[in-house]
């Protein structure tokens, strides 16, 4: 099964990122600890923070809730730790999910966003994509490019660490 994530509010960026590779990821926002742990535990999803005191509660030590320490204080570098321990990049689907609230993205045919995107993207972008809850539309520019370029270096350098370790 895919995993799904729960951020720590220490960790924003992080889930930004792994909503941007398709994960099902929620950022929590209140201060309460255990909130997290009920939410991960009734949702099944694994908990990333980067605080180590947190790494202590029960709930974790004892298995009953999944959760990763990220150390670092960079985004990409906690991303790196996390695809790493749990193994990630076989099973990711570039920008098939909102950034803004999670939601999968639809399909979008370039007569169907005419008018809702700017005119010198309409020019160009040929594929796009909308997401249901917000209405945001996404599609391949520059951004886009720069990221997915970040996302599959990422993935190449944890092939080529496995191939070390075999
Ligand atoms: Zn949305």
């Amino acid at each position: 099964m895919e995993p799904k994530f729960i951020t720590d509010v220490n960790v924003g960026k992080l889930g930004k990122w792994l909503r941007l590779m398709g994960y099902d990821t929620l950022f929590f926002d209140e201060q309460d600890d255990g909130l997290m742990v009920k939410a991960a535990i009734a949702q099944g999803r694994i908990i990333l923070t980067k605080d180590s005191e947190f790494m202590k509660r029960r709930a974790i030590s004892t298995g009953r809730v999944k959760a990763v320490l990220v150390g670092s204080d960079r985004p990409d570098q906690q991303l790196s730790t996390v695809i790493n321990t749990l193994e990630l990049t076989k099973e990711y689907r570039p920008f098939t999910r909102c950034l803004k609230c999670n939601s999968m993205l639809i399909s979008r045919s370039k007569h169907e966003v005419e008018g809702s995107v700017p005119e010198r993207v309409y020019e160009k972008q040929e594929q796009y994509m909308q997401c249901p809850s917000c209405r945001r539309i996404y599609w391949k520019g520059t951004h886009w490019q720069a990221m997915s370029g970040k996302l599959s270096r990422l993935a190449s350098a944890q092939q080529e660490k496995k191939g070390e370790d075999l």
